[in-house]
């Protein structure tokens, strides 16, 4: 999530700090912040909540001074986006300053230790906790800046990458990454280091960078060869890579758009967001908002679904999850017709609010009137701190990271995500599953990103059939049962994007009406993977082919039956059925993706649309 920047070396440190922090701004963030050590040996800490040019007018007539500095654009996980929470963050003695992106997942019991120790916190983050670890260390063992890092991060538990400066040490940043990226860009001599989290900040200033592996710690050290270790401090040889960054495709990371950087996206961000809550070792799964709340979740007479949009067609997903797994009806309603129709709802019930942004109007007003008719809300959201998150009586965020591409992609795949690991969690603890079929649902949940690179590598083969369908005006999108909502979904983002007239239905239903619409001229893209409603499905498409539809069908790896009927087909890995939602709709995103690129159109700024809804 988000960024670092970090400098040490001759030049003025305050500008490059800010021009990187502006490079990564196509990471998404809810807040910045900067500190710089000057000659006098003052650090000088400016934050401010949004963007970094407000960041630029808080710093500004104030003493940015200095050859070392460390930035950052936060996103977020562990409190909420305001001015205390937001990085660089100070330690108790006020000698350590520390930026961290990721999440430190046993920092509550950190925490707690550390206060018995008399250790104070200014923010609610779990950076702090970090930063306070560290310094504890240095003061118990009399250790230095790069020995204490090394042993802190030891005892922490979850992802990070982090850079550090001390005030008694202040011609060294020390660095470090698991699981977040790092890159350093190495200067000329031994004078100069840029640290950040991608090589978009250093782009410009040097072209070699040194990408750190997990569990290594870089200490840069003025006049000094860079040094990296591991956390034992065995050293670590390192090679330098000679990067050719373009910098046009810098405010992307490299995509031309930040959908498309969205999709490729989720293999890294669902693993992201499983951390810690998917233990396959341990044949677990655990959100805390099911351990705290287990008997009003197991003990429902019903749940509610209420959101709007691409959340919508997470919700219909969720729905089949529960009453499969946990065998409770789940009723699904969009949030603005919810609101407005008086609906049944009261103490007993749980409501689940669905929402990316968790701002979103209707689903908000929806949940707050449920809460004054005595339900209990449960949050899904994906922003930190958001309305929803904080009118909801407990929930489970997504972390998928900010979502900037209006048309949603990884935000749907991480709801679903969630919803499936929920339904899991609570059939155990309801009974409703048995040992054999949990430990499997785990075992394949967990294989579900590598299924999705799988697919992402197909992007060309998927850019290529695209061209072929750029003209027509109309499509339909038929699915059945789990796949259902994501026709619905597939059909929802070729309407966004490209501006093409598209339905989604389940694929029997077709029967009852739509069918009078096809003709040669109407591409019907089929989910058509193997289920157990396949021979079903195969039926309808029969029917479509028989009136000169044009099929495209997504099907499982060695289907030859789909490939003898439909014009095109589209293989995706083999999954058990309840996940196989989140593997079909990857080349659904693609396929809109590549018409609407093929149209010319503004894939991450359709007209008329906005990312996040907060008008009834
Ligand atoms: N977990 C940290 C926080 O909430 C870092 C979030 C980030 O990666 O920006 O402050």
């Amino acid at each position: 999530m988000c960024g670092i920047v970090a400098y040490l070396g001759c030049r003025e440190a305050y500008p490059i700090l800010i021009r990187g922090l502006h490079r990564l701004e196509y990471r998404g963030y809810d807040s910045a912040g900067v500190a710089v050590l000057n000659d006098e040996g003052k650090l000088n800490i400016y934050k401010a909540v949004g963007k970094v040019s407000n960041l630029e007018q808080v710093a500004e007539g104030h003493d940015c001074s200095g050859t070392i500095g460390i930035a950052h654009t936060r996103w977020a996980t562990h409190g909420a986006p305001n001015e205390a929470n937001a990085h660089p963050h100070i330690s108790q003695s006020g000698d350590l300053t520390m930026v961290h992106n990721g999440i430190i997942e046993n920092a509550g019991g950190l925490r707690d230790q550390l206060k018995a120790k008399g250790f104070s916190f200014r923010s609610e983050t779990d950076t702090e906790v970090l930063l306070q670890l560290i310094e504890y260390t240095q003061q118990k063992h009399g250790a230095d800046l790069a020995s204490a890092v090394r042993s802190a991060l030891k005892k922490v538990i979850g992802a990070y990458a982090i850079a550090v400066i001390d005030r008694k040490e202040p011609g060294t940043i020390v660095a470090a990454r698991k699981s977040s990226p790092l890159a350093v860009g190495l200067g000329e001599g031994n004078s100069e280091f840029f640290i950040a989290s991608d090589a978009s900040p250093i782009a410009g200033y040097t072209n070699k960078v040194v990408y750190l592996n997990d569990e290594e710690v870089v200490v840069c050290r003025r006049g000094e060869p860079l040094y990296i270790t591991t956390l034992n401090a065995d050293k670590v040889d390192f090679r330098t890579k000679e990067i050719d960054l373009d910098v046009t495709m810098l405010d992307k990371g490299g995509f031309p758009h930040f959908m498309l950087k969205e999709i490729f996206d989720q293999p890294s961000v669902l693993r992201d967001c499983m951390r810690g809550r998917l233990l396959p070792a341990h044949h677990r799964i655990i959100l805390s908002a099911v351990t705290e709340h287990r008997e009003e979740l197991i003990g429902a007479k019903r749940y509610l679904m209420v959101s709007c949009g691409t959340s919508w067609h997470a919700a219909l997903i969720g729905k089949q999850l529960i009453e499969q797994f946990c065998r409770i009806p789940v009723e699904v309603a969009y949030a603005s017709e919810f609101r407005y129709s008086d609906p049944v709802v009261g103490p007993g019930d749980v409501v689940f609010a669905i929402s990316q942004s968790g701002e979103t109007a209707d689903t908000l007003s929806a949940i707050q009137m449920a809460s004054e008719r005595g339900a209990m809300v449960f949050g899904i959201v994906n922003a930190v701190g958001s309305s929803i998150a904080r009118a909801s009586d407990t929930g489970t965020y997504i972390h998928v990271g900010p979502e900037i591409g209006v048309a949603s992609t990884k935000a749907f795949t991480g709801q679903t995500t969630v919803l499936t690991m929920l339904a899991l969690a609570i059939a155990r603890e309801k009974g409703s599953i048995s040992e054999t079929d949990y430990n499997d649902a785990i075992t394949e949940l967990e294989q579900i990103p590598d299924k999705i690179e799988r697919i992402l590598a197909k992007n060309d083969e998927i850019k290529a059939l695209a061209k072929e369908y750029v003209d027509k005006k109309n499509f339909l999108y038929l699915g059945r049962g789990m796949n259902f909502p994501v026709a619905l979904e597939g059909a929802l983002k070729l309407k966004e994007i490209s501006y093409i007239h598209a339905e989604g239905y389940p694929a029997a239903e077709m029967k009852h009406g739509p069918i009078a619409l096809v003709d040669e001229d109407m591409p019907v893209v089929f989910i058509a993977t193997h289920h157990n409603l396949y021979e079903k499905i195969l039926s309808n498409m029969q029917e479509v082919a028989a009136r000169k539809g044009r099929v495209l069908a997504i099907v499982s790896e060695g289907d030859t039956v789909v490939k003898g009927i439909a014009e095109h087909v589209i293989e995706v890995p083999p999954t058990a059925n309840f996940l196989s939602p989140l593997v079909s709709v990857i080349p659904l995103q693609l396929l809109a993706y590549h018409i609407a690129v093929s149209k010319g159109l503004n894939v991450d700024q359709p007209r008329n649309l906005a990312k996040s809804v907060t008008v009834e």
